[in-house]
Order: C-alpha cells, then sequence, then structure tokens
C-alpha cells in the first residue's frame, strides 16, 4: 500500500458517503423548493429502504402475534422477533440474549429500572447520581421515586460541558444507589470517559446505568467491556423504527428485579391468588410486543454494522470537524458545547438571532435542524443559554449538507445585522 493511500482517513478509505445516501428515501425530496439537508439525527434518524422493507416484509407475510401461537405464522413471526433480540445481543457483545428485554424506547427502559430496580428496596435518603449534562429521561424517573425519599444527586460539568469527573468522585457515597450518566450527550455533543465512570463507581459497589441513547449509532458499543450493569438506548435513533427501544442488563440484576408492569405474556401461570412470572427478559415485556419494530430494529443493526461503526464515526468525526471550523467563522456565532472529545451534536447560538427565528429561516432553505432546550433544560442553562439551535450529524451526512448550513447561516446573519 502507498504512503498516500495509508494516510487516507478511514471515512474517505471505506465509506461511500453518497451510495449510503441513496439507501434512504426520505432524504430524496425537496422542502420548500430546495433539497433536504436534514441534520436532526440526533432527535431521530432517517431509514433506509432495509429498515422499511423487512418491518414491511413482516407485515406483508410474517405477521401474527408471538409467543402464543401453534400454528406456523406465529412460529415463524415469534422466531423473527427472537432473532431481532439475538441481533441487539451480539450488536451489544451482551452474554446473553436473556439480557435483552425489549421496551418502546429509552424512557421507558429508564422507567423500567426506576421502578424495578430502584424502588423496591429504596430507603428515604438514597441517591441517585447523574451529571449535569442528562437528557430528561435520565432525570424525571428518578424524581419520580421522590415520593419514596429518593435523593437525586447531580455531578457538575464545565463551561465547556464536561464532566467534573473529580467532584463525580467526591458525590460517590454509601447512599449512591445507582449511577445513572449519559455516554453522549444529546445536547452538548460531549462523550463521557464511561469507562472510568464505571470503574469508580464499582470501586464502592455501585451499579453504573449508561443511557445509550445517543451513543450506538456514533460508537462502538461493548457491554462487556465496559462492564456496566444497565444500559439503554432507542431503536428510532439507530436508524430503526420508533416504537422500540432496548435495556440491557446483567442477568443477575434483571433476575432479581420485579416486574415493571403485568399483563399477559410476562407469565407461567396465573390464579386469582398466585402469579408466577416468567424468565427474563419476557418478565418484562408484559402485552403484545411491536414485532414488526423489532424485526426493524434487527435489520438496522445488520445495516450499520455492514457499513462498519468505525467507518461511521470516521465519516462523522470528520464532518463534525469541518462544520465546527466553518460554523466559528461565522460572525456573532458561539458554539454551545465544546468537550474535547465529542461527537455528533453541533450546539451553537447566534448573537443576533433567537433559536427558534434561526430554525424558521433554515427551514426555508431546506435545512431541518432542531432548536429549543433538546429535552436537556438544565444542562442548556448551565451553560447560560435559554435555548440553542442544534445540527445534528447521522452517517449519510456531507459536506455539501453543512456547506448549505453555512450559506443559509450567513443569510440569518445578513438579515438580523
Ligand atoms: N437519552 C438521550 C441522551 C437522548 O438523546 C434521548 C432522546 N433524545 C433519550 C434519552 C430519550 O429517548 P426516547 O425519546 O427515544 O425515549
Amino acid at each position: 500500500m502507498s504512503s498516500q493511500a495509508r494516510a487516507q482517513p478511514v471515512a474517505a478509505a471505506g465509506f461511500d458517503v453518497l451510495k449510503v445516501r441513496a439507501d434512504f428515501p426520505c432524504l430524496q425530496q425537496e422542502i420548500h423548493g430546495r433539497p433536504l439537508v436534514f441534520l436532526d439525527t440526533a432527535a431521530s434518524a432517517q431509514k433506509p429502504n432495509v429498515v422499511i422493507e423487512a418491518q414491511a416484509d413482516v407485515l406483508r407475510h410474517s405477521y401474527a402475534n408471538i409467543h402464543r401461537g401453534v400454528y406456523s405464522l406465529s412460529q415463524r413471526a415469534t422466531e423473527l422477533h427472537e432473532a431481532a433480540r439475538a441481533r441487539v445481543q451480539r450488536f451489544l457483545n451482551a452474554a446473553s440474549h436473556r439480557e435483552i428485554v425489549f421496551t418502546r424506547n429509552a424512557t421507558e427502559a429508564l422507567n423500567l429500572v426506576a421502578q424495578s430496580f430502584v424502588r423496591p428496596d429504596l430507603r428515604p435518603g438514597d441517591e441517585v447520581l447523574i451529571t449535569g449534562m442528562e437528557h430528561h429521561a435520565n432525570i424525571v424517573p428518578w424524581q419520580l421515586l421522590a415520593d419514596a425519599g429518593l435523593k437525586l444527586v447531580v455531578a457538575p460539568i464545565s463551561d465547556a460541558g464536561e464532566l467534573l469527573l473529580p467532584e463525580f468522585e467526591r458525590l460517590l457515597s454509601e447512599r449512591t444507589r445507582l449511577v445513572s450518566v449519559t455516554w453522549v450527550a444529546n445536547a452538548l455533543g460531549t462523550i463521557n470517559p464511561v469507562e472510568r465512570i464505571v470503574e469508580l463507581a464499582h470501586a464502592r459497589g455501585i451499579p453504573v446505568l449508561l443511557d445509550a441513547a445517543q451513543a450506538v449509532q456514533h460508537i462502538p458499543v461493548d457491554v462487556q467491556a465496559v462492564d456496566c450493569d444497565f444500559l439503554v438506548f432507542s431503536g428510532h435513533k439507530l436508524y430503526g423504527p420508533s416504537g422500540i427501544g432496548v435495556l440491557y442488563g446483567k442477568a443477575a440484576r434483571l433476575e432479581a428485579m420485579p416486574p415493571y408492569q403485568g399483563g399477559g405474556d410476562m407469565i407461567l401461570s396465573v390464579s386469582y391468588a398466585h402469579t408466577e412470572f416468567q424468565d427474563i427478559p419476557h418478565k418484562f415485556e408484559a402485552g403484545t410486543p411491536a414485532i414488526e419494530a423489532a424485526v426493524g430494529l434487527g435489520a438496522a443493526i445488520d445495516y450499520v454494522t455492514g457499513l462498519g461503526l468505525d467507518a461511521i464515526a470516521a465519516h462523522e468525526a470528520d464532518l463534525l470537524a469541518y462544520a465546527t471550523r466553518a460554523l466559528q467563522q461565522i460572525p456573532g456565532l458561539q458554539v454551545v458545547g465544546t468537550a474535547r472529545e465529542k461527537c455528533s451534536v453541533l450546539s451553537f447560538v447566534l448573537d443576533c438571532a433567537h433559536p427558534h427565528d434561526i430554525g424558521t429561516l433554515l427551514d426555508l432553505d431546506g435545512i431541518a435542524i432542531r432548536t429549543g432546550q433538546h429535552c436537556a433544560q438544565p444542562a442548556i442553562e448551565r451553560l447560560g443559554h435559554h435555548a440553542t439551535a442544534r445540527a445534528s450529524i447521522g452517517l449519510y451526512n456531507t459536506e455539501a449538507d453543512i456547506d448549505a448550513l453555512v450559506a443559509s447561516l450567513r443569510r440569518v446573519v445578513a438579515m438580523f445585522s
């Protein structure tokens, strides 16, 4: 291999973004007469044809309720559903498919842990330790335990949006029942040092939940290597369908937890006096699940692993660096969240225009970004803002998308200055 070829970045060498874009029908359209530039993947990702087709195929040819049919169609649907679980297991490198619980989304997975892991033997004054950059989904479920005396403790972050690790360590106490932190912060893009966080907590015997809702689509995740006790994510941010999410839990943890919801499918036997529950993971999956969405999630996992998480990460890192450099040239623009370790997310404010005005004007140019607090109000306020504009990058974004964003932002600046 020539030195020139070796010097090529992974993205350029192994990732054909234009070919990838062709897999996403929703990107092939115009908005207000302009080609759609989709920069809101952190909120929800667009879906490739293979995901759309996998779901449609189940609905057309293999649909029946699962786990309870003696007939062939039901057994086929069950096999497809359980094959999706096995794909999630391999994707996370979990030790067993029993450790993969399907939920509606990351939010439901967090609520499940709050109600079934933390609540049952909670004593007044027990604590859950989070960070100052969490999504509301990793704040509110713990606040719902306040009636039982739970105290929510928040490890502070720097002005750059990085976790202050010594402060975090100091806040670990004998009352800490759980550490629950985001792997990647959705409003700021900060990548947390999750291996170190787990190490510090485990040294004190404290279990750790990782919110990987913004991580699994950008970073290769290995739950055994990182050694977290729980991990949650949503299918829709991983180029899969909405309505399906995942709770990973170490088998011993899940086995010791009571069910989250009761109903059909999660039981072995029911009488009016006594009900016996299924083994994990089914004990936590009451009622008919999102069958076709699980299959769609399996297809999404095949899709991203086929492209390669390392190649995706390299492509997105190149693009984030390109976008950060370009946005910093715009007069009056301030990037919000400047952690050294970042991925995918670029939050910013303009001194001349409110984020909602920026978002509305960009939409007229066909550019989709998110504006507001991104379900992370305390984090945005900690960095001194009421709201930000947020461009977020997915595997299908290009330098041309960033160029369009920059040109449109320059028009906004010209209009308001
Ligand atoms: N955590 C993080 C870091 C997120 O970005 C999100 C979604 N924005 C969630 C949790 C909640 O995900 P969902 O709404 O799919 O449950």
